[in-house]
Parts: C-alpha cells; structure tokens; sequence
C-alpha cells in the first residue's frame, strides 16, 4: 500500500484518548504526522509529546500556562499558542488532513465546527459535539465533503461492521453497554455510593468525566444520540443491550433479519488506529482474544427506572431542537459537582431532568443558539446545586 501520509492534528493529546492516539500513531511513523497537539493545562507532558513528535504547532488553552509551554519549544522551532480561541484557528492549518477531537464536553463544538468548514476529515472522540449539535454538523460534512469517522467504541464498531453494506438500509442497531460498576444495583443501593466507587469502571480506563458518565448510564445515552446523527438512524432503531464483559462492541441488524457485530478484547487504540488509518486496518501488535477467557458472553436489558438518565436520553432524542444541549450542559455541571463531592450520584439524575424541564426550547437551534442554552442550562444548574 503506497500511501501519502496523513497529517494529523490532535485537540486535547494530553487526555485518556490522546495519549492513546499518540501510541498508534508512534507505531506508524511512515503513515502518520503529527502536525498539532493540544491540551488544556498539562503543561509538561504537552511539552513531552511536542518533544517527541515535532508538531508544527502546540495550543496551550490555559493562559497562565503559557511562558512554561513557550520557553520549553521555542528553541525546539515548534509555535506555540495560547486561549480556547486559537483552537478554532488551528485546526484549518493548510498541511492537516485529519483532526481528532479528543477534547472532552461542550468546549469541543467550535473547533470541531471549524476544522469541518475548513474541510478536514475528522477522527470523533469528543461525543459531546455530535449530541449538542448533530444537525449541524452532519450537514456540513456533507457539504464540505468531510468524513466523520467514528472513535467510540461502538461506534467504530457499527462502522466497521457497514462496510460494503453501503446501499443496505440498517433495520435497527444495538449498542452495547457494559453497565458501568453499578450494575444490577437498586436506586436504594445507588443512593449513598461513592465518587471512588463511580470512578472503578469495570473494563475501560478513561478521562474522569465519561467514566463517571458510564456510572450514570448518560454515556450510553449520550452515545444513542450520536449514533443518530453518525448513521442517520430514528430513536427507534437504536437499542441498547447491556454485555458486561465488553467483547462486543456493538452490532447492526440487517432487513433480511441477518446481524453483524465487531468484537475484540477492550482497548481504544484499535478503533482510534481504525478512525486514523481508514479505510486500512494496519498490522498492530495488540493483545488478541482468548475464547478460553470469556467461557460465557452474556446480554440483559437496560434498566431504565434505576438509570434515569437513559430515559433523559431518548426524550432529548426524540424531541430534538436544543434539548439534547441542555441535557449535555446540565450533565457536565452535574458530573463535575459529583466529582468534587457537592452532590450525591442519584441527584444527578434529578439536576439533569430538571434543567431539562425548565429552559426554554428551541427548535432550530443556530451555533449561537446552542452556545446560550448550554450557558442557560449551566445557569440553572449552578443555582439548583445552590439550593
Ligand atoms: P480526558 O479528560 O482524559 O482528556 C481530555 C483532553 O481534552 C485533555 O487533553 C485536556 O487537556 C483537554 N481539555 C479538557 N477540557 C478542555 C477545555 N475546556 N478546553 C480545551 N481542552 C480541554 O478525556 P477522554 O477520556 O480522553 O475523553 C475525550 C473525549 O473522548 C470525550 O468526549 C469522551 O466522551 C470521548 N471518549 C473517550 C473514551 C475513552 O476511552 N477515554 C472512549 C470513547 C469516547
Ligand atoms: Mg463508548
């Protein structure tokens, strides 16, 4: 395969699938080059991986971080910059093909937005994006030609399993969920457990925000929504089946009843290595299944009394507009109190359903409008934490 190779830009390298991302992409140094690395405040290992892999440019989004970041890579000859707004700038670099956004939240939108309208393919990590702004940004990459491929697991995983079924219509699709630590666990039982014991997800190590997500089963809920806007689907064509044992990541179901599913052991580098390197899958060395591991795959039904949120879920689906951008916005407020102990894990759920309740809707919601639903939905949700 003699291929050009693809310079890529990486929003937020510094992060669970960054770092992950830069794992791939070291094993393929006649593939890939790395042309922009970002992060928010980790500086040092920001300043590590610039040292590494030469990037043309650095963003370091945190101001006060910026002489540290300046002073390590001038004499290196890498630029770097500084404040959230440089990212929108970035990403449209002449030399780019592909940007990953592994930025985590809401403060993805403006630079995925811009890097589509600059016509770079994007590898999507950050779901947040797609789930506030689906509409928008699917019609754009269908306008600038851009491809959006798939990161998450599952998604990647129906992807992978659409190839060469292009002109199939999908029947429905079942994204698979492990159920997160609190599994089989009652709302009593929900009520008083801890932010360590959200913080141990069974098969997956991730940024703080998603695993607390798949606690709360709103990363599945979150994930339903972007499989609607990635594969075009209607809320009813997409089911979720809890697979504890995480082998397989998702599957589609076919009108003639057939069903496809992509498996493998739990490891983000092999759909990260699919999004960067499609439409090839490169020779990788990564730990293969053993059947003699998993002498049982089992599946169970979602629990939605118990999970709220997946009910919060399809109800922003379902009626669209700005409602999946308050339930996102609200969410994050929510996830963050819970991290730093304000609120217990069964109020979260209630913080989201009531912001949800209580901002205006709008139907067709502009960028602009989305930016101030998210500020009003974050709003209400600060002085509800205030009560
Ligand atoms: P993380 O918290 O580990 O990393 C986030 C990265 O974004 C860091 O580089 C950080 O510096 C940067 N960042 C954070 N806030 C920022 C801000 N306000 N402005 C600019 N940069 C900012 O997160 P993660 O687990 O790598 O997740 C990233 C995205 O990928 C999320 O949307 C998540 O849902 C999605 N995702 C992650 C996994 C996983 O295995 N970690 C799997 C599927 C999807
Ligand atoms: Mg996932």
């Amino acid at each position: 395969m003699e291929e050009k190779k693809k310079h890529i830009a990486i929003i937020g390298s510094t992060g669970s699938i960054g770092t992950q991302a830069l794992d791939v992409i070291a094993r393929f140094p006649d593939r890939f080059v790395v042309e922009v690395l970002t992060a928010n405040g980790n500086a040092r290992l920001l300043i590590a991986q610039a040292k590494t892999f030469k990037p043309n440019v650095v963003v370091i989004c945190d101001e006060s971080k910026y002489k540290e970041v300046e002073e390590a890579l001038w004499p290196e000859g890498i630029k770097v910059y500084t404040g959230i707004k440089s990212l929108e700038e970035v990403v449209r670099m002449e030399p780019i093909d592909l940007v990953l956004t592994a930025v985590v939240g809401f403060a993805g939108l403006r630079s995925t937005v811009s890097a589509i309208d600059a016509g770079k393919d994007i590898a999507l990590a950050n779901k947040e994006t797609l789930v506030v702004a689906g509409e928008i940004i699917t019609e754009l990459a269908s306008q600038r030609n851009v491809k959006l491929l798939p990161v998450d697991s599952e998604h990647s995983a129906i992807f992978q399993c659409l190839a060469g079924e292009w002109y199939n219509p999908v029947e429905k699709i079942y994204l698979t969920a492990s159920g997160g630590p609190f599994r089989g666990r009652t709302r009593q039982e929900l009520a008083s457990v801890t932010r360590e014991e959200a913080l141990k997800h069974p098969n997956w190590s991730m940024g703080a925000k998603i695993t607390i997500d798949s606690a709360s089963m709103m990363n599945k809920g979150l994930e339903v929504i972007e499989a609607r806007w990635l594969f075009g689907l209607k809320a009813r064509q997409i089911d979720i089946v809890i697979h504890p044992q995480s082998i397989i990541h998702s599957i589609v179901q076919f009108a003639d009843s057939s069903m496809k599913a992509q498996m493998g052991l739990p490891d983000m580098r092999v759909p990260i290595q699919y999004a960067l390197g499609f439409p090839w899958r490169l020779p990788a060395d990564y730990p293969r299944l053993d059947f003699a591991d998993f002498s049982q795959l089992t599946f169970e039904k979602p629990d939605f009394e118990t999970f709220e949120n997946l009910k919060h879920a399809y109800r922003a689906l379902e009626k669209g507009g700005n409602l999946a951008c308050v339930m996102n916005a609200a969410n994050e407020v929510a996830v963050e109190a819970f991290l730093k102990g304000n609120i217990r894990f069964l109020d979260m759920a209630e913080l989201i359903g009531e912001t949800m309740e209580a901002i205006p809707f709008l139907k067709q919601p502009s960028i602009p409008d989305y930016e101030a639903s998210d500020a009003q939905a974050r709003e209400y949700a600060r002085q509800w934490l205030n009560k």
